[in-house]
C-alpha cells in the first residue's frame, strides 16, 4: 500500500480519550482537527444513540465509513475516530492511507471509571449502552478483546491509564515527529520474492525437515545431546530448540496456534498438581479463560493471579502479593506457576517460582515477541529496585517454554516492532542466513503470516537458547555478545528514565551506533552499516534521534554519563559488541572515547 502520510488518526475503545487528546494534539500541532463522531451527529441531526434507534447499526456504520472517506482527504489534520470503526478493515485501509494510526489503551477498569464518571458528571452526550447493562466491567473487557486484534494494528500504541490528556497528546506528537515525517516505512509493501523459505533455516517446522546433522551443526555440545534424547523422546514438531544448562533441561515450543497444547505439553514434562497462572490485566483478558479451560482439561488444578499490565509492577511489592496468594492457596513444592504475559510477567513470575519455597517449578507463556525470541529463554528472572533496573534477581530455568505465535495477532504494533530489533540483532551478531531470511520477507513478517512468522521466531528462540546454553550465568562473557546496540541503548532509556523508549527502538538505535563504531574502527564495511539501517528501517524501527523537529531531548553528555557510571560500577573499561561482519560480531574493550563521542554525535544532532 502506497502511504502518504499527512494526518494523524486517534483510534482506541471507549473512554479512552480519543477526542480530548485529539483536540490537544491538533492544538499542539497547529493541526486542523476533526472528531468523525460528532461529524455524524451533525449529518444526521441527531445522537448517534438515536441513529442506531432508528436507523440501526448498518446505516450507523454506512455514515462512518463516508465520513471516514472525505476526512482522509484532509491534510494535517488529528482526527478521532469512533472505537468501532477501525474493526472495518475498509476503513483501516482508508485511513492508513494517509494517517499515522495511533491507538490509545487503557485497561477495562480505568475505562469503566472514566465512562462512568463522564456519565456521572454528565458531560458525556449519552449513557453509554456499556454502562446501561448488567456486569458492564465483564461487557467493556468482552467487547474490547473482541476489537483487540484490530487495535494491534496500529502505528503506534500509548498507554493512557496513568497519563494526563495532555501527557498523552505530547506522546501523541512524539510519534508524529518520530514517524509521521516522509521517512515513516511501509511495511506492508511487498518484498522481493527471493529467499522465500530461505533455504537452510533450522527453526520451527522447518526444522524437522532438517537432517539431524544439519541441526546438531548449529547447537552447542550440551545442547546437541540432549537433542539426540529428545528426538527420541519427542518426535514433536513444535519443538524449537532444548535449552541445556547445569542446573535445567527444558524445551522450547514455538508454533502457531499452540496453546492449545499447553497442558498436554506441561503433563510430557511431567509436571501436575495445581498451576498458578500469573498474568497481567491485559493478557489475561484475552487468553486467561482459554489457558484456565485448557490446564483444567488436562487435569490441572488452576489458580490466577493478575497484576497490573507494565514496567512498575516488576517489583518486590508485587512479589510478596504473590507470595501471599500462593500462601493463602496452599502453594506446594510440585505445583506450577505458569507466566502468561510479556517480559514483564515473565520476569515477576519467574521470580516468584525462584523463590517460593525455594523454588518450584514454572512455566513460560511468552505473548509478546520480545518475551518470545529473549526473555523467556534463559532463566533470568528478577524484579526493579527504586534504585536499578532488574537490580534483584535469581537465574532460574523455567520447566517449558510455550510461545504461541498466534497471540501475537493482539498485541499493539509498537510492541511488536519493538520486539523486532532482538531478533534482527541475532541476525547480525550470530547467523547471516538468518539475516538474509529476515531482508527477504519483511512483509510476511510483518503483516504477521502464521508459518514465516512461527519460524522467525523458533530460530530466535534457537539463537538466544544457544547462547545461554553455554554460558548460563553470564561468568563466562558468552552472553556479552546478546548486549550488541544495548550499551548506547541502555544509556538512552536511564537518560530518559525509562520513559521514552520502548527497550527495541532504544536498541535499534544503540545497534546503529555500535555498527557505525565498527565502521569507524575500520570493522565493518559501510555497506554493512547500510544493510543492517535498511532492515531495522523497514520493520518500522527509528534509526536515529535525528529530527530536525525532535523533542527527543536525549543529548550526548545525557548518554555518556550513563555509560561513565556503568563503567565505574563495574570498574572496568565498557565491552563493547561491534560487527565484523553481518552475522559476525566481536567484542573489544578498547573503544576510544572520541570514536564513541563521534558516534553518538552523529546519532543524536540534526
Ligand atoms: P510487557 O511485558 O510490559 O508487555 C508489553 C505490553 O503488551 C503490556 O502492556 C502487556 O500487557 C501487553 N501484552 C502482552 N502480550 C499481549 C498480547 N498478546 N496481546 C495484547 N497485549 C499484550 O513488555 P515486554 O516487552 O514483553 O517485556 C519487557 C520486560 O522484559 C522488561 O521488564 C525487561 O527488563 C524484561 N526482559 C527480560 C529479559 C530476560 O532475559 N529475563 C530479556 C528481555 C527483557
Ligand atoms: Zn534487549
Amino acid at each position: 500500500m502506497d502511504r502518504q502520510i499527512s494526518n494523524l488518526v486517534i483510534t482506541g475503545f471507549s473512554g479512552t480519550g480519543k477526542s480530548l487528546v485529539a483536540k490537544a494534539a491538533a492544538r499542539r500541532l497547529r493541526w486542523g482537527f476533526l472528531d468523525t463522531d460528532d461529524e455524524i451527529i451533525r449529518q444526521a441531526g441527531k445522537p448517534i444513540a438515536e441513529v442506531f434507534r432508528d436507523e440501526g447499526e448498518e446505516r450507523f456504520r454506512e455514515l462512518e465509513r463516508e465520513t471516514i472517506k472525505s476526512a482522509c482527504q484532509r491534510r494535517q489534520t488529528v482526527i478521532a475516530i469512533g472505537g468501532g470503526a477501525i474493526v472495518d478493515s475498509r476503513n483501516h485501509e482508508l485511513l492508513a492511507r494517509t494517517g499515522l494510526i495511533i491507538c490509545l489503551e487503557a485497561r477495562p477498569e480505568t475505562i469503566y471509571e472514566r465512562l462512568f464518571r463522564e456519565a456521572a458528571c454528565g458531560s458525556g452526550t449519552e449513557v453509554r449502552p456499556l454502562l446501561a447493562g448488567e456486569k458492564p466491567l465483564e461487557r467493556i473487557r468482552e467487547l474490547k478483546a473482541s476489537r483487540q486484534s484490530h487495535y494491534a494494528r496500529a502505528d503506534w500504541t500509548i498507554h493512557t491509564d496513568r497519563l494526563t490528556i495532555d501527557e498523552v497528546a505530547q506522546e501523541v506528537v512524539r510519534a508524529w515527529r518520530l514517524f509521521g515525517t516522509s521517512d515513516f516505512t511501509d511495511n506492508t509493501g511487498n518484498d522481493t520474492p527471493t529467499g522465500e523459505g530461505a533455504p537452510g533455516l533450522i527453526a520451527g517446522h522447518e526444522m524437522a525437515k532438517q537432517s539431524h546433522d544439519q541441526r546438531r551443526a548449529r547447537l552447542p555440545r550440551s545442547a546437541r545431546n540432549d537433542m539426540r534424547k529428545a528426538d527420541r523422546r519427542d518426535s514433536d514438531k513444535d519443538i524449537a530448540c532444548v535449552v541445556q544448562t547445569a542446573t535445567q533441561r527444558y524445551p522450547v515450543f514455538v508454533g502457531y496456534a499452540l496453546l492449545d497444547k499447553l497442558g498436554e505439553k506441561m503433563k510430557h514434562a511431567g509436571l501436575s498438581g495445581t498451576a498458578t497462572i500469573i498474568s497481567d490485566e491485559n493478557v489475561f483478558s484475552l487468553y486467561g479463560s482459554k489457558v484456565e479451560g485448557i490446564l483444567r482439561d488436562a487435569g490441572f488444578g488452576v489458580n490466577f493471579f493478575v497484576v497490573w499490565p507494565g514496567e512498575e509492577t516488576k517489583s518486590v511489592d508485587s512479589t510478596i502479593k504473590i507470595y501471599d496468594f500462593l500462601v493463602e492457596h496452599r502453594t506446594e513444592r510440585d505445583d506450577t506457576i505458569v507466566a502468561l504475559g510479556g517480559g514483564v510477567v515473565g520476569d515477576l513470575a519467574g521470580f516468584a517460582a525462584a523463590t517460593f519455597l525455594r523454588g518450584i517449578r514454572w512455566v513460560q507463556v511468552p505473548t509478546t515477541l520480545v518475551a518470545m525470541v529473549d526473555a523467556s529463554i534463559g532463566g533470568k528472572v528478577g524484579v526493579n529496585h527504586p534504585a536499578a533496573k532488574n537490580l534483584i534477581g535469581a537465574f532460574y530455568q523455567p520447566n517449558v517454554v510455550l510461545a504461541d505465535a498466534q497471540t501475537l495477532t493482539t498485541l499493539p504494533r509498537r510492541e511488536l516492532t519493538s520486539g523486532w530489533a532482538e531478533v534482527i540483532k541475532h541476525g547480525l551478531i550470530l547467523d547471516k542466513e538468518y539475516f538474509e531470511f529476515l531482508e527477504s520477507n519483511v512483509t510476511r513478517l510483518t503483516k504477521l503470516e502464521p508459518e514465516c512468522l512461527t519460524r522467525a521466531i523458533a530460530r530466535s528462540a534457537v539463537i538466544k537458547a544457544q547462547v545461554v546454553s553455554q554460558d548460563e550465568k553470564e561468568r563466562e562473557g558468552k552472553r556479552t555478545i546478546l548486549n550488541y546496540g544495548h550499551t548506547i541503548a541502555h544509556g538512552m532509556e536511564a537518560a530518559t528514565r525509562y520513559k521514552r523508549f520502548l527497550h527495541g527502538e532504544a536498541v535499534a538505535i544503540g545497534m546503529m551506533g555500535a555498527a557505525k563504531l565498527s565502521q569507524r574502527l575500520g570493522l565493518l564495511p559501510s555497506a554493512g552499516v547500510e544493510r543492517q539501517q535498511a532492515l531495522l528501517h523497514r520493520f518500522g524501527l527509528p534509526t536515529s534521534l535525528k529530527t530536525k523537529r525532535s523533542n527527543l531531548k536525549v543529548s550526548v553528555t545525557g548518554i555518556t554519563e550513563v555509560m561513565e557510571l556503568d563503567k565505574k560500577v563495574k570498574g572496568k573499561a565498557i565491552r563493547w559488541v561491534l560487527l565484523e561482519d553481518i552475522g559476525k560480531a566481536v567484542i573489544r574493550n578498547d573503544v576510544p572515547q572520541q570514536d564513541v563521542l563521534a558516534v553518538l554525535r552523529e546519532l543524536v544532532e540534526p
